[in-house]
């Protein structure tokens, strides 16, 4: 008999690599494919060509695993979230993040594989990307956690879908992301199944990006959210956000019970779509990733 109501679920996710910051919550950490390839002096993911963030000194984590949405290309399973859970402060879960991650790459030690320098950066982690899996403006103490972080010297990356502009203005990461997945009401209705209706929330979300360094992110699902890019560069030019990156849908995880394959759009389409956006906007490409199947623009001006 499970003794919390998330028991089960937590345990197929400590399976898939889920390091939990406690029992009683849903907060967790879990490195990234592109993390463990850096630490074995292997490429690194986009966000180093575009950013220069080190995958193998990058966190990923959540302060919550709720979410207000049930996307068709999500990967993780709608079913591992918890039904409730204890609020952790936001100083506890900051204490233990460098430890859960060094138990996420404890399966890793200098050698031939892994060179000493590269293991030693990554037990010294720079940066953290609020991106794991859920909806971080969820969690009530958001601001505070992104406030502390920076407190300790990482940068921070959040990516939220735009449900609750309300959390996103309070909270100052060092960027913002906001996910922007459909060019209008209906489709967003169909593939990012909000709880609530949410289309209002997401595009006063956009509003906020202007104001700070931020970035949109497109996920483009061949078949469902693909066309009508005149609109959606009409909501990104509006918003003022300084990046936009169009990434193709990877067919993985629990999303492969909800979609197929050939939703997945290969690189040409992705930057044929980038480039309509471009010829709508005051945005231009700036570079692109073709193994991360994505595409970078950058607002002019
Ligand atoms: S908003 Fe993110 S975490 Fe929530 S269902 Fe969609 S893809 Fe998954």
């Amino acid at each position: 008999m499970p003794s919390t109501p998330c028991e089960e679920p937590r345990l197929q996710l400590r399976r898939q690599g889920y390091q939990f910051v406690s029992p009683k919550a849903s907060a967790a950490v879990k490195p990234c494919l592109w993390c463990k390839r850096a630490l074995c002096g292997g490429e690194m993911c986009y966000k180093h060509r575009f950013y220069g963030i080190d995958s193998h000194r990058c966190i990923q984590m959540t302060p919550t695993l709720r979410c207000t949405q049930r996307c068709l290309f999500c990967w993780r399973s709608f079913e591992h979230e918890p039904p409730a859970e204890e609020e952790l402060p936001p100083e506890f879960i900051v204490d233990r993040l460098p430890d859960l991650q060094k138990r996420a790459l404890s399966g890793y030690k200098p050698s031939y594989r892994v060179p000493p320098g590269k293991f030693d950066e990554a037990l010294q982690p720079r940066h953290v990307a609020i991106s794991l899996a859920g909806e971080p403006t969820c969690y009530p103490h958001l601001p505070r956690l992104v406030e502390l972080l920076h407190e300790r010297g990482y940068t921070t990356f959040l990516v939220s879908n735009g449900t609750r502009p309300w959390v996103l203005g309070e909270t100052r990461p060092f960027q913002t992301y906001v996910s922007l997945c459909a060019p209008d009401r209906e489709t967003y209705g169909r593939l990012c199944r909000p709880i609530t209706d949410s289309w209002e929330r997401v595009v006063e979300s956009l509003g906020i990006l202007g104001k700070r360094r931020s970035a949109i992110r497109i996920t483009l699902v061949r078949g469902e959210n693909d066309r009508s890019p005149e609109r959606y560069a009409g909501l990104i030019q509006d918003s003022g956000a300084r990046f936009v990156e169009v990434k193709g849908y990877m067919y993985l995880g629990y999303s492969r019970k909800r979609l197929k394959k050939e939703n997945m759009p290969d690189h040409g389409e992705i930057q044929a779509f980038a480039s309509a956006l471009a010829g709508g906007s005051d945005y231009i490409i700036r570079d692109e990733s073709p193994a991360s199947r994505v595409v970078l623009l950058e607002r002019m001006g």
